[in-house]
């Protein structure tokens, strides 16, 4: 076994103890605690390319990119000198400007599942309204959702599963009302039975059923075509609405994202992480007919004082310009494609225990034996102890993946041939660490 050395954490650890006296756990969103794996969080200085320095002067290959949106890297030259040209004229408005249109049009243009947007300021506020707007549209009060899917924090999506196949929901969060949890079903993914069932039970009850477009915030859970093919036709016979929450997968599959993927036509999408190239953008989408019914043409209200704003605008203008070039997603595909191909041969070579799956440019280590996995409950929490030794070792190679054995880890543009052997290499040493 190889004796690891730990890198100094020494002025993280510092500022993390200041933070705590002014922050619930220290942080601004939980998961940035470190709860689940070793040593205290790392205060990140700056970032460049695929890489970030901590306070302590740690450098390192990151592999959470801002937990996705930044697919072109850290400080990418054509979003900053958007954002530094934007500054300029001003930082907000709350009155239209060119810059939504543009952003708008790209999108749009380049998207054959929604015929107008709304933007808004990040993804839980995009999924809050598509299921707003859902509820509008059927005037039905219910929303089934997946065990294993995240759509952000807002209260009728901080629901778990109750006992039995199609239950009620339970609050997974304080300060969630019952009577809210009461409408929203949760349902285990890849299950059709569970998913006639829903209906059954619930006949002209469900406004939409909502799905991650790849579920990819417990781990990455790719679903078969033909189910997602099944869950459109019933959600059409029933009446009710489909909303593919696409804030990792849009952008990120590229522009169609996980409705190509799987060739199929949801009734909105949300959009987040890469829309806004780093900064703080999330939008939702859906056709003409459905969009009507958004304030202040129709009688769904939405609204934000800094919705579109300019500089965010201009970041996601840059951002998706680069997307929109030829090959830009064939090129991100091949090159993670041959980054975990590297790994599955030591992985068969050695005998481990682990799987890596993939989709685009998105990866997640599984340790398991299962060459599937695709509902929340077949990933075994035990598992993740391993997790947390790989992390461990990775970054003290000088390597960042998100603190979490359930995250996904994302290969961006920046990432070089070298970054990723250096990295594959690194990983070779962390497995053997894990399995020793
Ligand atoms: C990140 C995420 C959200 C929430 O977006 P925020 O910008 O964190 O509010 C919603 N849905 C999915 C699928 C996400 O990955």
């Amino acid at each position: 076994m190889t004796k690891q050395q730990d890198i100094s954490r020494k002025k993280s650890a510092e500022l993390f103890e200041k933070a705590k006296n002014y922050f619930p756990g220290g942080v601004n969103s939980p998961v940035r605690a470190f709860k689940s794996v070793y040593g205290t969080p790392l205060f990140i200085e700056r970032g460049d390319k695929s890489r970030i320095w901590d306070a302590d002067g740690n450098e390192f290959i990151d592999y959470c990119c801002s937990w996705g949106p930044l697919i072109l890297g850290h400080n990418n030259d054509q979003v900053r000198e958007a954002v530094a040209r934007q500054l300029d004229n001003g930082l907000s408005f709350g009155a239209p400007t060119r810059l939504e249109n543009e952003l708008a049009e790209l999108i749009l243009t380049h998207n054959r599942y929604i015929d107008k947007i709304r933007f808004v300021s990040s993804g839980t506020e995009a999924v809050m309204s598509a299921i707003r707007l859902a509820r509008g549209f059927t005037k039905r009060d219910k929303i089934v959702k997946f065990e294993g899917c995240y759509h952000g924090h807002s209260d009728s999506l901080l629901v778990k599963a109750g006992s039995g196949l199609v239950t009620f929901g339970e609050t997974s969060s304080a300060g969630v009302p019952k009577s809210f949890a009461d409408e929203t079903i949760v349902i285990a993914l890849n299950d059709k039975q569970a998913l006639e069932e829903v209906f059954t039970s619930f006949p002209d009850q469900i406004a939409a059923v909502i799905i991650e477009g790849v579920p990819a915030n417990n781990g990455l859970l790719i679903q078969d075509k033909d189910y997602i093919h099944f869950l459109r036709q019933i959600t059409k016979e029933h009446g009710a609405l489909l909303i593919f929450d696409e804030v990792i997968t849009g952008f990120r599959l590229g522009f169609e994202g996980a409705a190509k993927y799987y060739d199929v036509r949801p009734d909105i999408i949300t959009y987040g992480k890469i829309i806004g190239g780093g900064m703080p953008v999330g939008a939702y989408g859906a056709s003409r007919e459905l969009m009507a019914h958004i304030s202040p043409d129709g009688g769904v209200y939405q609204a934000g004082t800094l919705s579109g704003n300019p500089v965010a605008m201009s970041a996601g203008i840059a951002a998706l310009r680069v997307l929109a070039e030829p090959d830009f997603y064939t090129k991100q595909e091949a090159k993670t494609q041959a980054f975990v191909e590297a790994i599955r041969a030591y992985i068969e070579r050695k005998n481990y225990t682990v799987q890596i799956f993939t989709v685009g440019s998105i990866f997640w280590f599984a340790f398991t034996d299962r060459k599937s996995i695709k509902r929340a409950d077949e990933i075994d929490p035990i598992s993740m102890e391993k997790y947390k030794v790989m992390h461990r070792s990775l970054l003290n190679q000088g390597i960042y993946f998100g603190p979490s054995g359930y995250e996904v880890g994302f290969i961006s543009s920046a990432h070089t041939t070298a970054d990723l052997d250096h990295t594959i290499k690194a990983i070779q040493i962390a497995l053997d660490t894990v399995f020793a």
